[in-house]
């Protein structure tokens, strides 16, 4: 007997061996392939196909690499299982197809597919629920903008979870060797795919009949950026039927699946541009200090930018003081895709404008880099009013097309800019809100709000009225109508979208980086400070 355990044991951790070195090769095969052509050879040429803003930095690859390693030995470690399960009996993998048949033999894969895409919604959806999303779920989502990498980057419990597809399918059903290896591809392919973090479909996929009802890369892409939308694996059937699929999924898809590479976009820029630009005179002025600049899509606030005159040469030069990132879209990057001594600096502090030379009433000649492409624009700049300037920056052929935008002035003192709200009762911040003055009235916007876990991910206004009702309370304008009067702003309403009230207020500056709001309901009122947000 113990003779046998001895003479036994070197085949069994063989076989074990052989079943890891597969399930290693089957990640690192298409994710290497994946990685080294399209993160790094083609990065550039796919540059407008990258879906979210900023690249993950080597040590969330690594973080995706480290937990797919311990997902490969849990997979090996069932794939044993499977293996001692065929030779007990327990599982039927038969080797010759005539015993089934051609006809079982393709249907075998196509209920091993349909089976596994029911069975990741749901157990995918069972990792959503909060108790267990914060203690299994949350490795996979850590990754907010997923590489290749993370294709098996999950927590040792899910990892499990995701293996027993496997033997829940040999249980059911006799399968053959190759359909097993074919379904292992396919599965591995399409999980790739889906964290490529690239879209590389067409922008009319989601209009053929049938291929639309395939996830796509930009599907799963939303489920890393938002979290409680577009769970399925394969298709997007249970997305549909159980109405989990984001709201935006299709204009999102298009939008990144339209997008041109540079030239062609500034083309059309060009022609919103000449309709808009207004130039107003200033002499005098300076462009030196500190410059908000803003997501010409979202209008958000996107970065501030130092502007100082550089003495020994007389020219103008910025960095970036800081990124302002919305959470989902992670951590501050560094731009990957700059050249020379700029490639992998961190965004903060980067040169990202230099050369400007004073030429009348314009700051001529200078250079500003895109961090997001790496591409260096030849670029001028002039004021627009007091408290904004116009930056354009020019490219193609001689430099034929252009695209300008505005910043404003970073003041201490103004009132425009973000705040933070505080919870009454716990002095703790509830949310960010942006504050703008447009055409001389103030408005606010809801830009971010910190809930608790059980207050959900994406609330709406279920108790605002009219237009407002069960709209999403995030970039909601809540305030309007508030004019400038002495030192206050006076006359306006704010929506509380917790309960729907709208109330009379105004609002002050105490010191510079405090503002009193009070609300009047009635004869009653109710005084709030807000904090002025300062970028981390
Ligand atoms: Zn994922
Ligand atoms: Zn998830």
């Amino acid at each position: 007997m113990i003779k046998s355990i001895v003479m036994e044991t070197p085949g069994f951790l063989e076989i074990y061996g052989k079943i890891l070195l597969s399930d290693f090769l089957r990640y690192f095969i298409p994710a290497s392939i994946a990685f080294i052509s399209v993160w790094m050879i083609l990065k550039k040429k796919l540059a407008h196909k990258f879906i979210q803003k900023i690249r993950p930095d080597n040590k969330k690859l690594w973080f995706e690499f480290r937990y797919s390693m311990s997902t490969v030995l849990i997979f090996a470690s069932v794939g044993l299982c499977i293996y001692l399960g065929k030779d007990h009996g327990i599982f039927h993998i038969y080797g010759n197809i005539n015993e089934f048949g051609w006809i079982y033999f393709v249907c075998s894969l196509g209920f091993m597919v349909i089976f596994h895409d029911a069975y990741f919604y749901w157990t995918h959806r069972w990792m959503h629920h909060p108790k267990i999303f914060r203690h299994v779920h949350l490795v996979h989502h850590l990754s907010t903008n997923p590489s290749p990498w993370a294709a098996y980057s999950f927590h040792p419990i899910e990892a499990f979870v995701q293996a027993m597809v496997l033997p829940i399918i040999l249980f059911i059903i006799p399968a053959h060797n190759i359909i097993i290896f074919v379904f292992l591809i396919y599965m591995i392919t399409r999980n790739v795919w889906g964290h490529l973090g690239y879209e590389l479909l067409p922008k009319k996929f989601l209009k053929i009949k049938w291929l639309n009802f395939h996830t796509t890369t930009t599907h799963h892409s939303m489920h890393h950026q938002y979290s409680k939308c577009n769970y399925g694996l394969y298709f997007t059937w249970w997305d549909n039927w159980m109405k989990t699929t984001h709201k935006k999924y299709e204009e999102s898809f298009e939008e990144v699946a339209s997008r041109k590479s540079g030239r062609s976009c500034k083309i059309k820029c060009l022609v919103i541009l000449l309709s808009t630009l207004v130039s107003i005179d200033v002499i005098g002025q300076s462009p030196t200090g500190k410059w908000m600049t803003f997501n010409e899509a979202t209008g958000m606030p996107l970065s501030v930018i130092s502007i100082r005159e550089n003495l020994t040469n007389q020219t103008f030069e910025g960095v970036i003081d800081s990124v302002i990132v919305p959470d989902y879209v992670g951590e501050k990057g560094r731009c990957t895709f700059c050249t020379g001594d700029k490639k992998n600096k961190p965004l903060i502090g980067l040169e990202f404008l230099w050369n400007f030379k004073l030429d009348g009433k314009s700051w001529v000649d200078g250079k500003i880099i895109d961090p997001e492409s790496g591409t260096i624009y030849d670029s001028k700049i002039w004021f627009a009013n007091d408290d904004s300037i116009y930056v354009r920056g020019y490219g193609g052929i001689f430099n034929l097309f252009y695209r300008t935008q505005i910043w404003q002035r970073k003041t201490g003192n103004g009132i425009a800019g973000i705040w933070e709200t505080i919870d009454d009762r716990f002095h703790l911040v509830k949310s960010e809100v942006e504050l703008k003055v447009i055409q001389n009235e103030l408005k606010g916007f809801i830009r971010k709000i910190f809930l608790m876990p059980y207050e959900g991910n994406y609330p709406i206004c279920t108790e605002c009225e009219g237009d407002l009702k069960n709209k999403p309370i995030v970039g909601m304008e809540f305030m309007s109508g508030f004019v400038s009067h002495e030192n206050e702003w006076v006359d306006g309403k704010i929506l509380d979208p917790g309960n729907g009230n709208v109330y009379s207020g105004k609002f002050w500056l105490k010191g510079e980086n405090t503002l009193v709001i009070r609300g009047y309901w009635g004869p009653f009122f109710r005084t709030q400070e807000w904090k002025r947000f300062e970028s981390p």
